[in-house]
């Protein structure tokens, strides 16, 4: 099985850590688990988006990231069972190196470039599965999806538009058992 991983917040703690880094650089104080839209450009007004989308280049806040909690040991385990990992990923060009010398390669040695794509239409992506936190990114793609539990995706009703929502990454190696059962 091809298993597809979104990389900020389901493998790495990006949009926690960016909001902390962007309360320090503004003077707000503007808490992550209050987001509730996927541009976290809004709580931040009048900072235009463009404004907040910028400091992406700030390479400070991406040596501060880690993984989510479980991150590690899932890749590994998946690794483990012989599915095939790809982090599919829509990262900026601008903080590319930190990101992946510093972050995905520092805490998951399992992984290398190779096994990193990048996009921003991951529905042109063939894969058995894709993990990601946002609606936008499973939707209409030809993958089983897990949406990833993230502030900013609480109220969305995942059922309806037949996602399966994990919270957590022990839920989401079960939920990946599940579709391939002698794994
Ligand atoms: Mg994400």
């Amino acid at each position: 099985m091809t298993v597809l991983i979104d990389m900020d917040d389901v493998l790495v703690n990006t949009t926690e850590v960016w909001v902390q880094h962007l309360n320090a650089l503004f003077g707000t104080s503007v808490h992550y688990e209050d987001l509730t839209s996927f541009d976290v450009s809004l709580p931040f007004r009048p900072h235009t988006r463009e404004e907040v989308y910028a400091t992406q280049a700030h390479a400070e806040f991406w040596r501060r990231a880690t993984p989510m909690p479980g991150a590690v040991a899932a890749v590994e385990a998946i690794k483990k069972a012989g599915h095939r990992v790809f982090v599919v990923t829509n990262s900026q060009y601008v903080c590319l190196q930190v990101k992946m010398e510093e972050l995905l390669f520092r805490y998951f040695p399992m992984l290398t470039w190779s096994d990193v794509i990048l996009t921003a239409c991951k529905q042109m992506i063939k894969g058995d599965v894709l993990i990601d936190d946002a609606p936008h990114n499973l939707a209409g793609g030809d993958y089983e999806k897990l949406l990833f539990t993230a502030p900013h995706n609480r109220a969305f009703n995942a059922a309806s538009a037949g996602f399966t929502r994990v919270n957590t990454w022990p839920e989401a190696l079960q939920k990946l058992r599940a579709l391939t059962p002698n794994a």
